[in-house]
């Protein structure tokens, strides 16, 4: 569907944007939502680069995937969306194109959300513990061997600091997740259709 991208040199353009993408059709989505090209889009009047963010499905059948993706701006209205009735049981939400990108990585390399999330809460709350004033945030990155890379954002301006979780410890972690899903963090990492470390961060208001 057409969308409009108003730029701040006062041009605004028109982009066509898919509603929905299917990565094993289209294979190339894979490596632009990892390298953040996604939906990137140069203004043709002063050239400044936008990354705004559509609604889109994501559709990774191989993978048993169907992935609900919402803006970043739509994260209020999420908690206060009403349960859908008949609406499909597998499929996921991820808010914001940086958590599309984190989610694809994990898909990619075989690893559980709910136990990636987990992880993630963790080294939050070590980091938080070390740096309580930071405005830390914790993303999955990659497999380095069979150890998950995981970067935390906001502990020194501008720097990414790099923790390697053992393969060990994800096994554990699993472990733990496949005796008793509904037990914590697990539990108060799930609202809804959507998983992620943001459901017990989020501020009161969006409870
Ligand atoms: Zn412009």
């Amino acid at each position: 569907m057409k969308r409009k991208i108003p730029c701040f040199c006062d041009n605004t353009f028109t982009v066509e944007v898919p509603e929905e993408i299917n990565l094993d059709a289209d294979p190339r989505y894979v490596e632009d939502i990892l390298a953040g090209h996604f939906m990137n889009f140069t203004c043709g009047s002063c050239g400044k680069k936008h990354k705004p963010e559509f609604p889109i499905i994501v559709k990774w059948p191989s993978r048993g995937r169907l992935i609900e993706v919402l803006p970043e701006l739509d994260r209020g209205a999420f908690y206060l969306r009403k349960e859908e009735k008949g609406r499909n049981k597998s499929l996921e939400t991820v808010i914001s194109y940086p958590e599309l990108a984190e989610r694809i990585a994990l898909i990619k390399d075989g690893l559980s959300t709910g136990v990636v999330e987990a992880l993630k809460y963790y080294l939050f709350v070590k980091a938080d513990e070390s740096c309580p004033e930071g405005e830390l945030s914790v993303w999955y990155n990659t497999k380095t061997g069979d150890d998950l890379e995981f970067h935390i954002h906001g502990i020194k301006d501008n720097e990414v600091a790099v923790m390697r979780v053992p393969a060990a410890v994800y096994e554990k972690t699993l472990g733990d997740y496949k005796k008793n899903h509904r037990a914590e963090p697990f539990a108060s990492l799930q609202v809804k259709s959507y998983c992620s470390i943001q459901n017990m961060l989020r501020p009161d208001e969006l409870k």
